[in-house]
């Protein structure tokens, strides 16, 4: 389906701006809304950085992107939904990566007492290094908070489409 009849499809208007950000998301796997931004910018021209966050908010709330933020993390956004996917993230260089759900669809996880609230997703979180990052030497990459050290861009293993 194109982007275009999926947003009308969810009934948001397809305009030239929401269709460039949700083509931007799914060019950006886990890109932070200030990337998405800039690359909205250099397809559109001039957009203000709050009307594309407003979009990414509208979208989230459509359910057609996810947003996922781990802890010292600026918001990541995603266009692969609905499927309970997990994530591997780097402590050093912050480098997000898909990994399925061992057991299935949403909720993974059961909680030991719902306390009467209906369960509909479990946020898993596996923190490691990557492999790029297990080849670093130890002293070259002391543990410094990585998400405000490097620019993702730089890190051509930081998404997953190219693991
Ligand atoms: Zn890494
Ligand atoms: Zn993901
Ligand atoms: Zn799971």
């Amino acid at each position: 389906m194109s982007n275009a009849a999926l947003l009308r499809e969810n009934g948001i208007q397809a305009t030239a701006q929401r269709l460039a950000v949700l083509s931007a998301v799914g060019l950006h796997p886990h890109g932070t809304a200030e990337l998405i931004s800039e690359c909205v910018t250099a397809s559109l021209g001039a957009i203000s950085r709050q009307s594309v966050y407003d979009t990414l908010g509208l979208l989230v709330e459509r359910g057609l992107i996810r947003r996922i933020q781990p802890v010292g993390s600026p918001a990541l956004y995603e266009d692969r939904v609905n499927d309970n996917h997990h994530h591997l993230i780097c402590r050093r260089c912050a480098a997000v990566v898909d990994v399925d759900c061992a057991v299935g669809d949403t909720p993974c996880l059961t909680a030991a007492d719902n306390m009467g609230f209906v369960i509909d997703e479990a946020e898993v979180a596996y923190w490691g290094l990557c492999p790029t990052c297990q080849t670093v030497s130890d002293e070259a990459a002391i543990a410094v908070p990585s998400f405000h050290h490097h620019p993702r861009e730089e890190h051509p293993h930081a998404t997953s489409k190219e693991q």
